[in-house]
């Protein structure tokens, strides 16, 4: 059986821990893998290595970094099938689904061969006699990210290309799920010409999470999962004087009006809510019908599930893989049961789906729920599985009051014809993202991606302008010219000011 190592030093590198974790083919069943999980001593030699690479990469060149994050980018675009074959091995998401996930981590990378426009100071002339003010903004040193088994080549990509190019070195834990992606990246990287030690991954569970938290030569974590894992790495990481983003978990609402179009409607509910089999932070798993609009979508949104083809990742005709454990498809079927035995109304029962030829796989259907209460725990917590629940409101008024009194803010949308009340919408709800007409609202990598509330601890965005304030520090220098202008002003016993 392959046996998946960590990168260090710009080389594969066997584990010391003598512990493995299994990785599975989730279509099938099997075990395809099992992948070393890094101890503190593994933790140690990626950030030794990191250290070490550090002092020269900073000094290399705006240029230089430029160049290498450009032919990364063409090795992504020449690597893609292969790299959307191994997503969809181990994740089980389909081939098609992975490609997107490549892409849209791609425009990060293209986003940081632009680094040097990001990067650019401010300069004030003449702020008193003989007396310039410039900017600079440095690299931290060591980041370290930690990534959700759901994207593993898209969110690690948030982190790391921004982290790198504004000169910071760099230690990846993804998850240990499917953790052959990252193999793969590091390939690239050293393929593209970043020296060693500037990228390294180790491979790992909780332990490898706290060694990296502890450790006193990381100086920031960037961290994306769940929102219990994403407070504890918050907490952890601060109180050892890191800085820290950590994205959690998400319930997201799509709010659809009477004068919505309810095919238009239903037919993107539905690809957002069982696209990537509904693990995706950005799913929809609630639909919030108002007032008229509740039984004519409930009627569009069976007949659209029940059209849903599902089968492995890697058959073209799949549109949905199956989820990426058995304990996952067990708690997904578990909790379709549970809202049933609380008075939901299953609409659309995905237990017990079969794949021929592939029994032994982690398949179930998609489900829908209709007449789901806030109370109900379907309603209550994140799935994070091919479950939509549909919740009927009266009004508009209720429709963002039940967005605003939910704990999570990652993501919502609203289906409407009507600009005034998406105006509204999008200004009095309490969520980092928002789609009109948009079910899965994800930020260009010029923009930023981050929830409010508990799927955002801490107070920073990912990529785009805020992962590049996150990963470096500002400095100011005061200039003074004291021969240039004649006249040099004298030194002043009173706090100085401007001339
Ligand atoms: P997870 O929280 O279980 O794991 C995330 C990372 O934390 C992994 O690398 C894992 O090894 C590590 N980890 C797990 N348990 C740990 C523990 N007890 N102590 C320390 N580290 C631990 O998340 P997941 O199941 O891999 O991913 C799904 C979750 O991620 C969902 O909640 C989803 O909403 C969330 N997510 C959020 C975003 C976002 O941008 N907000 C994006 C993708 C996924």
């Amino acid at each position: 059986m392959t046996t998946i190592e960590h990168w260090i030093n710009g080389s594969p590198a066997p584990g010391t821990s003598g512990r493995y974790a299994p990785v599975w083919n989730p279509a099938t069943g099997q075990k395809r893998a099992r992948v070393w999980l890094a101890g503190a001593s593994d933790v140690d030699a990626a950030v030794s290595a990191a250290s070490a690479a550090f002092a020269s990469w900073q000094e290399t060149s705006l240029s230089q970094r430029t160049r290498i994050m450009f032919a990364f980018r063409e090795l992504l675009v020449r690597h893609e099938d292969e790299l959307a074959e191994i997503v969809s091995a181990e994740h089980g998401k389909v081939v098609d689904d992975a490609r997107g996930e490549i892409v849209r981590g791609r425009e990060v990378v293209e986003y940081a061969c632009g680094i040097a426009e990001a990067l650019k100071g401010g300069h004030s002339d003449q702020v008193s006699r003989g007396v310039d003010v410039h900017t600079l903004r440095q690299p931290l040193g060591v980041c370290a990210g930690i990534t959700p088994f759901n994207f593993p080549v898209m969110v690690p990509l948030w982190m790391h290309p921004i982290a790198i190019a504004v000169g910071n070195t760099f230690v990846l834990k993804p998850s240990e799920r499917d953790p052959s992606a990252s193999a793969l990246i590091a390939r690239l990287y050293a393929e593209a010409g970043l020296p060693d030690g500037v990228f390294n991954v180790v491979h790992g569970d909780k332990e490898a999470v706290d060694a990296v938290l502890d450790h006193p030569g990381i100086a920031a974590v960037s961290f994306v999962g769940s929102t219990p894992i994403a407070r504890y790495v918050h907490e952890r990481a601060t109180a050892a004087g890191k800085r820290v983003q950590a994205l959690g978990g998400a319930k997201n609402h799509a709010v659809v009006l009477p004068d919505a179009d309810p095919e238009f409607a239903a037919a993107h509910l539905t690809a957002a809510a069982f696209g990537s089999t509904g693990e995706r932070c950005m799913a929809v798993s609630v639909a919030v019908a108002v007032g008229d609009a509740a039984d004519a979508l409930a009627t569009v949104l069976e007949r659209k599930a029940r059209d849903i083809r599902v089968g492995p990742g890697n058959v073209p005709a799949s549109d949905m893989g199956p989820l990426v454990t058995r304990a996952a498809l067990d708690r997904i079927e578990a909790a379709v049961g549970a809202a049933a035995a609380q008075g939901a109304t299953v609409v659309v029962d995905g237990r017990g789906l079969k794949v021929d030829g592939h029994e032994e796989g982690f398949f179930t259907g998609p489900s829908v729920l209709d007449h789901v209460t806030p109370e109900m725990d379907a309603y209550r917590e994140e799935l994070f599985g091919p479950v939509l629940a549909i919740v009927r409101a009266a009004s508009l008024d209720e429709a963002i009051a039940l967005v605003n009194a939910n704990p999570y803010g990652n993501g919502t949308a609203i289906f409407t014809a009507d600009g005034g009340a998406a105006h509204r919408f999008q200004r009095e709800v309490r969520v980092g993202m928002i789609g009109v007409n948009v079910p899965v609202p994800v930020p260009m990598s010029y923009y930023s991606f981050g929830g409010w509330k508990d799927s955002l601890i801490g107070d920073s965005p990912i990529h785009g302008p805020e992962g590049v304030r996150f990963y470096t520090r500002p400095k100011v220098v005061t200039t003074r010219w004291p021969h240039a202008h004649g006249s040099a002003s004298p030194a002043a016993f009173s706090f100085p000011t401007a001339g």
